[in-house]
Parts: C-alpha cells; sequence; structure tokens
C-alpha cells in the first residue's frame, strides 16, 4: 500500500539556518585536539592562515596573533603545514 507524504509546507520547521554567516556557529566545541601556537618559533610565513579551513588563525597587520578556539575543530592542518623546520604548532589532547 502506497503510503501518504506530506507536502513541504506541513512539515516543521528544521534546522535551516539564516544564510550569508557562519559567524553564530562556534565549532570550536567538537575539537578533541587543539593546536598550540609558539609565538616564539613563529615567522609568519602565514600558510597556517592559507591552509586553515575555518579561518581560525587570528592575524593582524599580517602577523598571526593566536588561533581562535571558538572556531577551530582541531582539525591540525596548520601544525601539519607549519614549515618542518620552523614547527611553531602543535597538537596537544583538549582538555574539557
Ligand atoms: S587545527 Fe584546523 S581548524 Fe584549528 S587552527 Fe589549525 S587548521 Fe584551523
Ligand atoms: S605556518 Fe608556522 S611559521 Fe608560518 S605563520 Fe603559521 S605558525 Fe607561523
Amino acid at each position: 500500500m502506497k503510503q501518504e507524504k506530506k507536502g513541504w509546507r506541513e512539515l516543521p520547521i528544521g534546522l535551516a539556518w539564516k544564510s550569508g554567516t557562519s559567524k553564530e556557529f562556534e565549532t570550536g566545541d567538537w575539537r578533541s585536539d587543539k593546536p598550540i601556537w609558539d609565538a616564539q618559533k613563529c615567522t609568519h610565513c602565514l600558510i597556517c592562515w592559507i591552509y586553515c579551513p575555518d579561518s581560525a588563525i587570528i592575524v593582524k597587520e599580517g602577523k598571526v596573533q593566536g588561533i581562535d578556539y571558538k572556531y577551530c575543530k582541531g582539525c591540525g592542518i596548520c601544525a601539519e603545514e607549519c614549515p618542518p623546520k620552523i614547527k611553531a604548532i602543535t597538537m596537544v589532547r583538549e582538555e574539557k
């Protein structure tokens, strides 16, 4: 027997969010590992900033200032891409 399906107007309002920005989604809660940035080692080449998929590397006037943990998901790409001879970012286990 064919089941009657609801039309879209009868469906409950879901989780669709207003478009245009992801600023309101603080995705840092998902993190299990955390990047630690070493200001002494950093040469401000900005490779980490280019690669970070969450725009979580804070840069002011061309220099890295730190990591925005509200949005950093802990993927580790920044640590992977920071030049091996510099290694200014290391990943550590997140403490909650
Ligand atoms: S761990 Fe991933 S999300 Fe966090 S700052 Fe590094 S590249 Fe960006
Ligand atoms: S990739 Fe490493 S050295 Fe380059 S800006 Fe980022 S933390 Fe600094």
